[in-house]
């Protein structure tokens, strides 16, 4: 069976396989690129198109293209209704990428892929984590793991480089921004912390040069285009903004040329301009590193690599940023934007091999990685307390960095004698945090409780937390008996917003 993972991002898939030598490649797509745009083109009563095609499609027709849905994954909204008024959640937008990236796979190997590993954001919730492993399920994939993005590109480098080292991967993507502390030690690493920015990508840095285009072009013509009224003007623009940025990495000027209702404007940006307005984004990224550092009580002066990861981080700002704050010169030993997927692979590899499976690739053997992984929770986990004044918040059971897999016992005492019913509402989120900034991953629900004498604390609730992060928990009342899983229910999860319906 091949070695095969994914990374499904907010603007590009990839998968990639363990060839013979052990090593990961990519696969390309059916077209024979490295990279496939995550973008949805629906066309009533058609099957949807998938990557390159249906942008271009969307670029005529901005309404019927979806792009960034990753970034509400997990949200029950739906974001598109068929003709027969069949809706569509982003799950099941991921669900048709992970489907034609696996077709593309499966015509590329010449063999069926129906096992992988997928990698996610270190910062994904419960709610978004779950929906990855449903929509791969829809898709004919059974999740072998689900691997943190910034681990997975450190699986690549110390495979690659087998050294003992203390590393920071910094990774920015499309759309989000991630931030791991690692050791590598012989066949060892350890993650020492994650964290990240859920919404902040290369999306990001295009949207800045979106709006100083559209600054310009009104104050220029006297005519401010809108999305509702121009949609056409601004998928134009986001494409011509994203070649913008790229051009920037390279060269220290570049023009949009862009028209509306029969007027034109020549836009010049130079890299000094960008970096002036996404100064803060980037600055962003920085403090979210350093914090990362403080984390886990190290300084940079502990740091031995600083690994760059992610598309995004080819704008040349990055590479001086970190390396101002940090005296350290940033790698980037593995391509940069091809590291996860390459990873994704790897762990694949071992996680087959671990359930006694023979990894091959064409029919032949191949040798696995030799590698263990100690991943760490990037969210705190709690339970739901309330306070005198009624207030709900978040009392910490597992803080965020806790090692996993692991499980942890709590007793609680009931409130009345004469209590016959128990419920603890269980939270992702971090200490004393308002319950409805927290996920509430459910509730366990304990009824028909016999009475009780004297007031002890007989609730006992066990909090799991598995090897892909994912929390279930489950009660037992220590009198009565009784014994309950955990009700799990994402619909109460925390606010979602900005999704893209038009052409990036
Ligand atoms: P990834 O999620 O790693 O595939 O990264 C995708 C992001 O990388 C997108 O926002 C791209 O615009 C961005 N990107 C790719 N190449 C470059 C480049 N040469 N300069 C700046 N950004 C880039």
């Amino acid at each position: 069976m091949a070695a095969i993972g994914f990374d499904i991002g907010t603007t590009r898939c990839k998968a990639s396989f363990v060839d013979e030598t052990g090593r990961a490649q990519i696969v390309p797509n059916r077209r024979g690129d490295l990279f496939t745009p995550s973008a949805i083109f629906f066309e009533d009563g058609k099957r949807p198109i998938v990557g390159v095609e249906a942008l271009a499609e969307g670029f005529l027709q901005p309404e019927h293209v979806h792009t960034c849905f990753k970034r509400v994954l997990g949200s029950q909204e739906a974001l598109y209704a068929d003709a027969d008024g069949k809706t569509y959640t982003a799950m099941d937008f991921q669900t048709i990428l992970i489907k034609a990236i696996k077709e593309d796979v499966e015509a590329r190997l010449n063999e069926a892929v129906d096992e992988a590993v997928i990698t996610v954001p270190a910062n994904f919730k419960d709610h978004k984590k779950q929906a990855t492993i449903d929509a791969a399920k829809a898709a004919g994939i059974k999740t072998l793991k689900l691997l943190h993005e910034p681990t997975a590109a450190g699986i690549a480098h110390a495979l690659d480089k087998k050294q003992d080292q203390c590393v920071v991967v910094y990774d920015l993507g499309g759309g989000t921004f991630d931030v791991s502390v690692l050791e590598t030690k012989g066949d060892e690493i350890t993650v020492l912390t994650s964290t990240g920015r859920e919404k902040l990508g290369g999306e990001d840095f295009n949207a800045r040069i979106e709006t100083y285009v559209v600054e310009l072009f009104a104050a220029e013509n006297h005519y401010t285009p809108t999305l509702e009224a121009d949609p056409m003007f601004f998928s134009e623009l986001a494409e011509k903004a994203e070649q913008a940025k790229v051009a920037l990495s390279d060269k220290t000027t570049t023009r949009i040329v862009i028209g509306c209702r029969g007027q034109q404007s020549i836009v010049e940006i130079t890299r000094e301009k960008f970096q002036e307005l996404t100064k803060d984004l980037l600055q962003d990224t920085v403090d979210c590193t350093c914090e990362a550092i403080a984390e886990t009580g190290k300084t940079w002066s502990d740091i031995d690599v600083i690994l760059l990861v992610g598309g995004a981080v080819r704008m040349p700002a990055v590479e001086t940023a970190l390396a101002d704050v940090s005296g350290i010169s940033p790698r980037m030993n593995v391509e940069p934007d091809r590291a996860v997927c390459y990873g994704a692979a790897l762990q694949c590899a071992i996680e087959l091999e671990a359930m006694g499976k023979a990894v091959t690739i064409g029919g032949r053997a191949i040798p696995t990685p030799n590698v263990l992984v100690r991943e760490v929770t990037t969210h705190g986990v709690g339970c739901c307390v309330v306070a005198k004044d009624g207030t709900l918040s978040n009392a910490i059971i597992l803080p965020k960095g806790t090692a996993i897999p692991t499980t942890k016992t709590d007793r609680f005492a009931l409130q009345f004698d004469a209590q016959t019913e128990a419920r603890v509402e269980v939270l992702q989120g971090e200490e004393g945090q308002a319950r409805n900034a927290c996920l509430s991953i459910g509730c366990v629900e304990l009824a028909n409780l016999p009475p009780q004498q004297r007031p002890s604390k007989r609730i006992e609730v066990t909090y799991a937390i598995d090897h892909n992060g994912m929390i279930t928990a489950r009660g037992h009342d220590l009198i009565g008996g009784d014994q309950v899983e955990i009700r799990i229910d994402y619909s109460k999860g925390v606010e979602e917003s900005g999704v893209s319906q038009t052409a990036a």
